[in-house]
């Protein structure tokens, strides 16, 4: 059998079903085809259930890319205030967490009930659980072959997004689309994931599992405050998610663990006014009583305060306001929230998300070299890239 579309997107997510909507609702005949057997479920899956599905403070400088001001155009063509707007119509409640993120107050599944409402609302074909075998170009033409079925179109929206969760979808199917049309894959890694460590660091965070501190975590000049956490495989929490995203293997990345104290002048003033106090008791008035006596520990200090010089409690103060630590890894793909890389931004054009040499073949969300910071950012360039794409394909 053979059929033609004006529009096939590949890929269900959350910029394919966006792209697949807006091309519906210009008059387009929409294909959307995704092999697994459930829609939406990196969607379902986010923000612990509930969808950090977008972010007020959505900014160009939220985003990491080769080309950073690739995002400009799209993120105004479709802002967080679009998006938002469209959740008011559908009734779906919402709350603000911290920092500008933006959840769902009931469940992540409103959003992609929400989504696939429109889609049929926009007459787009839906098509799930199905493999594509082959995508190619004939004339002018775009074809996917599905078993001995061939699907013709004008555009094709290539929307498989990125390499992390495997075991719900993930494929790297749209950066072998990009090669075989010869564009330029920028290398792939993943991104907003547990940093790992090697033993003298896992021993400490294994001991402190379940902790967690408010905490600057840096990597040369970017750093982040927010919550960190103590794994039995290392460090997570938001402030490492974010910093993973910049940390090149084998460098460090720098911790303070005291932010918002000045933690030598804080030990020296406590030397002058309490010289009999004990140390590990001082130490955590400022940090968990767990942490503060593995630091102690590392720093092999003990007794009263008036018992220690100067440059000890120097070298005490700088592993709680700037512990230097040298991740060793990550836990990879199968934690990752998103993928760094993907589809070079040189080789389409930020107005359209159209191919340079390809007329009519289109990429969004994340299969692009556009990360996002953690907060409901990567949401709102799959949302802005697939509208983008929608009024153009
Ligand atoms: C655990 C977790 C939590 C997250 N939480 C948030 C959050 O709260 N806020 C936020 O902004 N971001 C969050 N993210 C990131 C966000 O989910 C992604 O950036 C976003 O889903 C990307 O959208 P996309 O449409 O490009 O790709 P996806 O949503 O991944 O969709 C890609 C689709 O393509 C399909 N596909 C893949 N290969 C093929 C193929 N060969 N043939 C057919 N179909 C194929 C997949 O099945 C999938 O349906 C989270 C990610 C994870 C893993």
């Amino acid at each position: 059998m053979t059929e033609q579309f004006d529009v096939i997107v590949v890929g269900a997510g959350a910029a394919g079903m966006m792209s697949a909507i807006e091309a519906g609702k210009r008059g387009r005949k929409v294909l959307l085809v995704d092999h697994a057997k459930k829609i939406g479920e990196k969607i379902r899956i986010s923000g612990g259930g509930r969808c950090n599905f977008t972010n007020i403070h959505t900014h160009p400088s939220k985003f990491i890319s080769n080309n950073p001001k690739f995002v400009i155009s799209a993120l105004k063509q479709y802002t967080q205030n679009n998006f938002i707007d469209l959740i008011k119509k559908h009734n779906i409640k919402f709350h603000e967490k911290k920092l500008g993120q933006l959840f769902c107050d009931e469940s992540a599944q409103q959003i992609i009930d929400m989504l696939l409402l429109e889609c049929e609302m926009a007459k787009v074909v839906l098509k799930k659980d199905t493999t594509i075998d082959d995508i190619d170009k004939q004339d002018d033409n775009y074809f996917i072959v599905v078993g001995s079925d061939k699907y013709f179109s004008q555009s094709l929206i290539i929307a498989t997004g990125g390499l992390s969760i495997p075991k719900i979808g993930a494929s790297k199917f749209g950066y072998d689309i990009a090669q075989k049309f010869g564009l330029k894959v920028i290398e792939t890694l993943p991104a907003l994931v547990p940093l790992t460590f090697s033993e003298k660091i896992l021993a400490i965070c294994k001991e402190l599992t379940g902790l967690s501190v408010e905490a600057v975590v840096s990597f040369k000049k970017t750093f982040f405050e927010e919550g960190m956490l103590f794994t039995h495989r290392g460090l997570s929490g938001p402030s490492i998610l974010q910093i993973s995203s910049y940390w090149k293997l084998g460098d460090n990345i720098k911790v303070n663990l005291s932010p918002k104290l000045d933690v030598d002048k804080f030990l020296n003033d406590r030397k002058i006014s309490s010289p009999k106090q004990d140390i590990g008791i001082i130490v955590s008035e400022i940090l968990p009583k767990r942490l503060a006596h593995i630091i102690c520990n590392e720093n092999n200090v003990n007794g009263n305060i008036c018992e220690l010089s100067n440059k000890v409690l120097t070298s005490l103060s700088n592993s709680i306001n700037a512990w230097v630590i040298n991740p060793i890894g990550t836990e990879g793909y199968r934690t990752a929230e998103v993928t760094l890389g993907g589809i070079d931004t040189e080789e389409i054009s930020s107005k359209t998300m159209m191919s340079n040499k390809h007329p009519g073949l289109f990429f969004i969300g994340e299969v692009v070299d556009v990360t996002g910071h953690l907060g409901g950012y990567n949401f709102q360039w799959a949302w802005s890239s697939g509208y983008v794409a929608g009024q153009y394909a």
